[in-house]
């Protein structure tokens, strides 16, 4: 292996540098459009400006390259083995906005998903990803629906309508499951909603 960066993962880091419309993203909004998305890009109102919004849903999609986003364990996010201090103080960087971006989004109620540039990698990889993702798209759209029901109705309608929902979300629940473990996050908030009962 070679101790610099080669010329194409020099290139494909520059690329990053808050690159709009990178190769990992496209196939992402192609794989969404293909399965009935529609979203909108890089919405500047929104902390971090997320690569993907999906109003509807409440979601937000970041699409992070590997390295320069410092995907840890991950094999294609080897640390550079000259100029270490410049690549390790950009990265560390970038991370840490990645989590404060990803912490205000929550806080302003977004669900954010990050689709790491590896998970895309090779084609058979790519379709299963893209389906689990719209299975996490569905889900946190599910999760919303109930959310702004408990924030505008009360009654037995209202009450009706949630447990339906809630139904219908065990079984997004349960079919996730067997095609993506559900991030932790969109558990935490599920655990609570069941909480407020
Ligand atoms: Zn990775």
């Amino acid at each position: 292996m070679s101790d610099v960066l080669t010329l194409l993962q020099r290139h494909h880091c520059m690329s990053r540098i808050r690159g709009k419309n990178t190769t990992p993203e496209i196939l992402v909004r192609k794989g969404l459009h293909a399965r009935g998305f529609r979203f909108r890009l890089h919405n500047k109102k929104l902390p971090g400006s997320p690569d993907i919004v999906l109003p509807k849903y409440g979601v937000a999609i970041m699409v992070n390259g590997c390295f320069w986003h410092g995907h840890k364990g991950c094999r294609y996010a080897t640390e550079p083995k000259t100029n270490i201090e410049f690549w390790e103080t950009k990265i560390a960087r970038n991370r840490h906005r990645d989590e404060v971006t990803t912490a205000h989004l929550e806080a302003l109620g977004w669900t954010v998903i990050t689709i790491w540039e590896c998970e895309l990698r090779n084609s058979s990889q790519l379709d299963d990803r893209l389906d689990a993702l719209a299975e996490e798209i569905r889900y946190a759209g599910e999760v919303k629906r109930i959310r702004d029901i408990n924030k505008q109705q009360s009654g037995a309608a209202a009450r009706r309508e949630r447990e339906a929902l809630l139904r219908k979300q065990a079984e997004l629940e349960a079919e996730i499951n067997q095609l993506y473990p559900i991030p932790k996050r969109i558990r935490t908030i599920s655990r609570a909603f069941d909480g407020d009962e």
